[in-house]
């Protein structure tokens, strides 16, 4: 059985404490490699690699790092295939998803960042007749990057891109849920020609080598993407650390639907937005709020399309809808389809597990489901179920829409249809979420902000929000 190791330091190595975790195959059902399950002992290495890594690091030119930073991008592009498989295997999604999302998006994170660092700039504020500020941005030093299961490398990506491209240097931590694709990147980084000791990639639990990240008093900064539940824990250990905190957590996202809208088009986007990635996607949209007037016509046609999409297993090549991510998820979706049933709810379709031929017998699958009936209010529409499970509820005004739209703790992405401009407008402004599509969805712009507020999150990643994350602003003032 294939043993995973840490990155630290420039090479790979076993955990200090010898132990491991078993890593499952989500459209099997099986254990197909070991994970380290690395504690306190290894951060402490990885911390001391990174020290010394980082006067060497941090002084290079911007030009130099944004040079190696591009060769790691082309260094995944140019192993694609293996990327795609392996981020596939691990994590149960289709591999047509992976090789069209997952991983060219990873590629597109460190290219984007390794070019978009020589393009950062600082600010410099002139007071007449006194003098001239100018603000300094310099890198934090080390940082802590803590990433989720549903988009594995392109999430990891996402983080690790702009903390290194700042300047710092780097521990981070993937989901041990899914760690292969972020086990594979120390040898591409390696290759690129990355100075040992600048990024260091350890595995193993949240709770344990998570935690102690999190509680290393030298890693000045962490960004996190990951539940809500964990988001909170986290803020109340690193806070009274003066930590800075960047904190991507879980949503309950509201796809809201006119009747003048391109009915086509949104069908099938909301067929997506849906189920893309068996929902386990933070942006997808899980609360289908429709305007009354078409609530019947599109009950039918989103019912028809969802009947017909196939559960299969996530290697071949045609398959669309994967495996979920574990079997306590599997589980956990599963049990809100019965509270939905207890809390009124009617299941239009789906709500069940698949059970495919062998070799995939034991695999984690489960039809999409469509549910109605429900209140707006009731804990089916107010928990985050992340999985292929969404509930649909009509709506008679734009006010009463936007109410139950705006209504859960939550406020990461809200998607709305309509072909009215002002009303398209209107509704984005009053929307509470870090995030809105109008008519399309998961249209991806690495210069925006990216994030949630409420409970969604504290902070924004992407563009130019995430290289000030990771740079320590420092005001001069010379006197004329
Ligand atoms: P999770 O919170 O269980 O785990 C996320 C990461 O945190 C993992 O690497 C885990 O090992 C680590 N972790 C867990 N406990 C920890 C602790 N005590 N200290 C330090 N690290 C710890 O989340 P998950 O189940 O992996 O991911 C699903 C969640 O992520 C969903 O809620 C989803 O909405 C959210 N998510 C949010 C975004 C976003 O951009 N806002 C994107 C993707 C996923």
């Amino acid at each position: 059985m294939e043993k995973l190791q840490n990155f630290i330091d420039g090479v790979y190595r076993a955990p200090i404490g010898g132990t491991y975790i078993d890593n499952f195959e989500p459209a099997t059902g099986q254990v197909y490699s070991l994970i380290p399950d690395s504690d306190e002992r290894d951060v402490e290495l990885a911390v001391e690699a990174a020290e010394k890594a980082f006067p060497i690091w941090s002084k290079m030119t911007t030009e130099e790092r944004s040079k190696i930073l591009v060769r790691l991008s082309e260094g995944i592009e140019r192993r694609m295939d293996e990327f795609v498989q392996a981020e596939s295997r691990d994590n149960g999604k289709p591999v047509s998803l992976a090789a069209h999302v997952d991983i060219p998006r990873s590629v597109s994170n460190f290219h984007f960042f390794a070019t978009a660092i020589t393009h950062f700039s600082s600010e410099s504020h002139y007071m007449e007749g006194e003098g001239i500020n100018y603000t300094l941005r310099k890198p934090i030093g080390i940082v802590g990057c803590i990433s989720p299961w549903n988009l594995p490398l392109y999430l990891f990506s996402w983080k690790i891109a702009p903390a290194l491209a700042a300047g710092n240097c780097v521990i981070a931590k993937p989901s041990e849920v899914t760690p292969y694709t972020a086990y594979l990147l120390g040898k591409v980084a390696e290759e690129a020609g990355m100075p040992a000791g600048v990024l260091n990639i350890l595995h193993g639990l949240g709770h344990k080598v998570g935690d102690a990240i999190v509680k290393h008093k030298r890693i000045k900064a962490i960004s996190f993407t990951g539940g809500t539940k964990t988001g909170e824990y986290l803020a109340r250990t690193a806070a009274p650390m003066f930590k800075k905190l960047s904190l991507e957590l879980g949503g309950k996202n509201p796809v809201i639907i006119f009747a003048d809208c391109d009915f086509a088009d949104m069908l099938s986007t909301t067929i997506r937005s849906s189920f893309s990635n068996q929902g386990q996607i933070c942006l997808c949209g899980s609360r289908i709020f429709i305007e009354r007037a078409i609530y019947d016509k599109f009950k039918k046609a989103f019912v028809e399309k969802v009947d017909r999409m196939v559960v299969s297993n996530p290697t071949d090549p045609n398959s669309r809808m994967g495996a979920l991510v574990s079997l306590p998820h599997l589980e956990k979706v599963l049990s809100y389809v019965e509270l939905a049933k207890e809390e009124g709810g009617t299941v239009l379709t789906g709500g069940v597990k698949v059970q495919l031929e062998a070799p995939y017998n034991e695999g984690y699958y489960m039809r999409p489901t469509v549910i109605e009936g429900l209140a707006f209010d009731c804990r089916t529409n107010q928990e985050e179920i992340f999985g292929p499970v969404v509930t649909i509820t009509p709506f008679d005004s734009e006010e009463e829409a936007l109410m139950m739209a705006n209504s859960t703790e939550y406020g990461l992405q809200t998607t709305l249809w309509t072909s009215d401009l002002k009303r398209a407008h209107r509704v984005a402004d009053q929307a509470q979420s870090g995030i809105v599509w109008i008519n399309s969805w998961m249209v991806r712009d690495l210069r925006t902000p990216f994030g949630g507020m409420k409970s969604s999150g504290v902070g924004r990643e992407g563009g130019l929000e995430a290289l000030r994350f990771f740079t320590e602003p420092k005001n001069v003032f010379i006197k004329y």
